[in-house]
């Protein structure tokens, strides 16, 4: 049998390794308490799986559902920007539904990445940016995310020539992995530099409602002439503990919306109606499942901090996302630390160069991890 030769290009997924590891390990009967997946551990509040049980037993969600989705799910989505971020989107012409934002993401690229166009990709980064551009034909440049310059892309520092051939410009705030997050100067010159290099600007933002401290992450469309040149993926993945319903949505520029629409018209056939249903009550329910759940979050994110302090780990508390981005000892590769993690304490965590060469001298720890798993493996840290 012969794949093509965009699958051969592929490295392996991520996690692929990992849950490979741990199913080693757990093999040979170690107690592995896993800080590596982003997944959140607590479930979908229960009015959202109440609609969902009242929605699979009507006939008219057992049909084909829409590609661009329920109207009334659009228009919800539509009510929700105004109110969270006070912008005015065009529910038929700006709003689309999506099976995941990670759906999205992979299939905008194939929207906008022709044979040998570049796409600007940040590193360290969620790997569906490079992969989706590597699929599509095309090449990742990537801009290193440094402590030194907040985990933010350098875009004075782009060669000409590399931003003349760049399609895309992925950014990510509140960021996974380096839970970094952006503000509106940041997003201001994003703008501005895709309208001088007439290039899309892709904002993936399913962290912006997993916040603590008071901190309100904002939208990359608040940036004025954002719609022009933009695009911003939002899940409620994060926001609802819905990872396994898969259901998301871009929202912006109308171009890329539509092509998007098209491409996706083509390849599939809409998201499941009953959850696009769930996805309406998450929206338009009572939302203090949210503060709820940063609470929780916060609470873990703490703890992790003050041991990773105490062993001399160097991390600062983050204002968002669901991570703690952590610098190792020096002496160490990530990918060393990581192992000796795992062989002398059992405990998992993600090696920053998983998500990239620039994510060298860091590792990557997940808050979705129930509190007594996350309790003993802090003690099992300050243990070693
Ligand atoms: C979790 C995550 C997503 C995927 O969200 P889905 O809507 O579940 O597909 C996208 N981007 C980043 C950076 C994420 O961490």
């Amino acid at each position: 049998m012969r794949t093509a030769k965009r699958i051969e290009k592929l490295p392996p997924y991520l996690f692929v390794g990992i849950t490979k590891k741990i199913a080693e390990k757990r093999a040979q009967g170690v107690d592995v308490i896993s800080f590596a997946i982003g997944d959140p551990d607590i479930p979908t509040p229960d009015h959202i799986i109440d609609r969902l049980c009242e929605a699979a037993r009507d006939p008219v969600n057992h049909r084909y559902p829409e590609t661009d989705g329920l109207p009334e799910l659009r228009q919800t989505i539509a009510d929700w920007y105004h109110k969270r971020f006070g912008l005015k989107l065009d529910s038929d012409k700006e709003i689309l539904p999506l099976i995941g934002s990670k759906e999205g993401i992979g299939h905008m690229s194939f929207c906008f990445i022709d044979q040998d166009d570049l796409a600007l990709v940040p590193d360290p980064g969620y790997p569906v940016y490079s992969m989706s551009t590597i699929l599509a034909g095309g090449e990742p440049h990537y801009l290193p995310l440094t402590e030194e310059n907040n985990f933010l892309p350098d875009l004075a520092s782009v060669p000409t020539r590399v931003a003349e051939k760049s399609k895309i410009l992925w950014i990510n705030y509140p960021n996974n992995p380096t839970a970094a997050v952006a503000d509106l100067d940041f997003f201001e010159q994003s703008v501005t530099f895709a309208k001088r290099y007439d290039l899309l600007v892709c904002h993936d933002a399913p962290y912006t409602e997993v916040a603590f401290d008071g901190y309100r992450p904002i939208s990359l469309l608040q940036a004025p002439g954002a719609m022009e040149v933009g695009v911003e993926f939002h899940s409620f993945s994060k926001t609802y503990n819905m990872t396994g319903w898969r259901i998301g949505m871009a929202v912006g520029n109308a171009t890329a919306i539509n092509a998007l629409m098209r491409m996706k018209s083509n390849l599939d056939s809409g998201i499941n109606q009953a959850i696009q249903q769930m996805a309406i009550a998450a929206f338009n329910g009572p939302q203090d499942c949210i503060a709820k759940n940063n609470a929780i979050y916060q609470k873990r994110r703490d703890k992790v901090i003050e041991t990773l302090n105490k062993i001399g780990l160097k991390a600062n508390p983050p204002k968002a996302s669901l991570y703690v981005w952590a610098r190792i000892p020096e002496g160490y590769t990530s990918a060393d630390y990581a192992t000796k993690l795992i062989d002398e304490a059992g405990v998992v965590v993600t090696p920053g160069t998983g998500y990239g060469d620039a994510g060298e001298g860091y590792i990557r720890l997940s808050l979705t991890i129930p509190d007594d798993r996350l309790e003993e493996g802090l003690a099992r840290l300050e243990k070693l």
